[in-house]
């Protein structure tokens, strides 16, 4: 069994007589993982921070912990933004999760023009707890941060107008040429636009053609857009793990 991971927020850490567990997390602790006092837990901020500690006291409601070892892991040079139009695989929180494990930087959901729905205010709040539960899962000490997007494309291409990159995944255009090594993995923000299930319209293409966004074609079939974003993500964090990447 690997060790226990468990999220506590950056300004709940500063204190010289133990850390404090309550809620959720300390009745997780406590009872439905059994811990004891003295066990081992790992504790994560979510800014790379990792905390190893040991529990010291625990009641009904909370667990006090001592900070044994403290480290911070810095943040990665390389930092894909997946922008994900919403859809019904945004409402499933299905990537929230893989966005976690392989390492985004942060996740944009955005209204697109053909999005079945409207993209729901506690969206974010919902994606940030799938996160949570990615990090504590994987071990990823960088917690992904989640915006939503109400101003469509608009508010999509002046966001991405910061980037070091602007790459946008499409699967109608004959010409554009597969997705390539060179430009994954790479230092800096890479933003990934991803469509909804409707597709990208073509106001919202000429936009992000404006915006600089370079086409690439995933292949010879028509991904569901969460099947596409998690391709974009993991090949991303395949090239940023290859060694000669590094620089
Ligand atoms: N246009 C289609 C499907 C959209 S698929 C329709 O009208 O039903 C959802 C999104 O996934 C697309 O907007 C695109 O960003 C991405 N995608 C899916 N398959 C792809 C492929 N083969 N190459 C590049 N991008 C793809």
């Amino acid at each position: 069994m690997g060790e226990h991971r468990f999220y506590l927020s950056p300004e709940r850490w500063a204190s010289p007589s133990g850390i404090i567990i309550d809620g959720q997390e300390a009745r997780h602790m406590t009872q439905a993982l059994r811990l004891r006092v003295g066990d081992p837990v790992v504790l994560l901020d979510g800014r790379g921070r990792v905390g190893r500690c040991r529990i010291r006291q625990t009641d009904k409601k909370q667990v006090l912990l001592d900070l044994l070892e403290d480290a911070v892991t810095p943040r990665p040079s390389s930092l894909p933004v997946m922008a994900l139009a919403f859809s019904k695989a945004v409402r499933r929180g299905f990537f929230a999760e893989k966005a976690a494990e392989l390492g985004a930087h942060a996740v944009w959901l955005w209204q697109g023009d053909f999005s079945q729905g409207k993209l729901p205010p506690q969206a974010a709040e919902t994606w940030r707890a799938q996160m949570i539960a990615g990090i504590k899962q994987s071990g990823n000490p960088w917690l992904p941060e989640v915006r939503t997007l109400t101003g469509g494309v608009d508010e999509l291409t002046r966001l991405a107008a910061e980037a070091d990159r602007r790459i946008l995944p499409w699967e109608l255009e004959e010409t554009s040429a597969i997705i390539e090594p060179s430009l994954l993995g790479l230092p800096g923000v890479t933003v990934y636009a991803i469509g909804p299930e409707g597709g990208f319209s073509p106001r919202e293409l000429a936009a992000l053609d404006a915006a600089g966004f370079a086409r690439v074609s995933l292949g010879a079939r028509i991904l569901r857009c969460e099947t596409a974003a998690t391709l974009c993500l993991g090949l991303h964090w395949w090239a940023s793990q290859l060694p000669d990447h590094a620089a």
